[in-house]
């Protein structure tokens, strides 16, 4: 048997040690973290959705109607109106014939990936992609190939070397710990010339680009035939919690039938459906909270430049500060901590080796004194 305690002291020297912070508020930017007042910059709520009093009221409404679990999977019984309302609004939010709910975006992304492609058949991923992705190609048992970061020309050679079975090219649209757009436009005409698959796992997208909210495929105007799997995740800008796949009949029919991620797990509450539905809603008319994340983008680079530090190539809510080694990311983010801003450090195997980072990320629901205070600390202790 291994020696656990052995591997895990090994963890804490290599400065890869994780510990949860135990948090004692509701969704929002100011917050208490192990027992202190914080200010956040580490929530994936772009758009300050979570926590929003018309999602809430939609919450307590759906309990009130639908009660606690829904029970069974979809395939039994647990498919209710509200579930399949909200696949009728994602659907016409993304400009596709159909969507199909997750549980979790993780789950969606191994049940695309291993529904679609197995032995014998090729999955090509960018190096930088979110962990389910490369898990769902590992699941498929196709051959999985990773191609350098948001390189259009080198999966253009990848894709050349193979002549038999399904191709697969997988990319996230936004770059979870860099923060950057994949280039989807060369990456769909490339799958496109192999008669290759493209899916875009737009987690980070949606909500945050677009004119509507819809994500990189409406930032770059994409519809179907250029990409043709696009999946979104509802736990990030929608504030809610879950995932969806958007696309043909023909795909999400075929997913019903094959993926097992979908088929053996319980449905999402109805209530987290229903909620889910008002904060697509807001996601798509409060132009503002969209513009106002923008504005804070800026005033946040403009800063940071003035104070010296390096950002990464990155126009979204998600600004990495790369530190590189282990052990000074966590020192700067305790550090961070101790004067009441809380940011994670994000260490190996979520990025590369020597690519440790301060993840921080914006979100509609901070103020531009909050921008500032960040700045201000920062310079304090960088
Ligand atoms: C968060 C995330 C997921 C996982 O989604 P969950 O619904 O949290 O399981 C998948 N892909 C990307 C790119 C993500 O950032």
């Amino acid at each position: 048997m291994r020696d656990l305690n052995t591997e895990l002291t090994r963890l804490h020297q290599a400065g890869l040690y994780r510990q949860r912070r135990i948090m004692a508020n509701a969704a929002g930017v100011y917050g208490h973290a192990d027992g202190r007042e914080v200010l956040a910059f580490c929530s994936n709520d772009y758009l300050g959705l979570a926590n929003h009093p018309e999602v809430v009221k939609a919450l307590q409404a759906g309990a009130e109607r639908w009660g606690l679990g829904s029970g069974a999977a979809h395939l039994v019984n647990g498919h209710t109106t509200a579930h399949h309302a909200l696949e009728a609004e994602l659907a016409a939010f993304t400009n596709r014939p159909r969507a199909l709910l997750f549980s979790t975006g993780y789950m969606t992304n191994l049940g695309v990936i291993a529904a679609l492609c197995g032995r014998g058949d090729h999955v090509f991923e960018d190096r930088l992609n979110h962990a389910s992705l490369l898990d769902g190609g590992l699941l498929s048992q196709a051959r999985l190939q990773r191609y350098a970061h948001g390189d259009g020309a080198a999966l253009d050679g990848k894709l050349a070397q193979r002549t038999t079975g399904e191709k697969l090219v997988v990319t996230d649209g936004v770059f979870s710990m860099d923060g950057d757009l994949a280039p989807l436009p060369q990456l769909a005409a490339t799958a496109k010339r192999h008669d290759a698959w493209l899916m875009v796992d737009d987690a980070h997208g949606f909500g945050v680009l677009g004119a509507n909210g819809g994500g990189t495929a409406e930032h770059f105007g994409l519809g179907m035939d250029a990409l043709p799997i696009l999946v979104g995740t509802l736990g990030k800008a929608f504030g809610s919690f879950g995932a969806f796949v958007a696309g043909s009949d023909a795909l999400i029919e075929f997913l019903i039938q094959k993926a097992r991620p979908y088929i053996y797990t319980t449905a999402l509450p109805p209530a987290v459906a229903e909620a889910t539905r008002v904060s697509l809603k807001l996601l798509q008319t409060d132009t503002w909270r969209r513009e106002k994340l923008q504005s804070l983008i800026q005033r946040f680079r403009r800063g940071a430049e003035e104070l010296g530090l390096t950002l990464m190539q990155s126009q979204t809510p998600i600004q990495p500060l790369l530190i590189g080694d282990n052990d000074k990311a966590v020192a700067l983010s305790q550090a961070l901590l101790k004067q009441g801003i809380l940011v994670s450090a994000i260490r190996p195997p979520t990025v590369p080796e020597g690519g440790a980072r301060l993840r921080i990320t914006l979100s509609a629901a901070h103020r531009e004194v909050d921008v500032d205070q960040l700045l201000t600390v920062l310079e304090m202790v960088a």
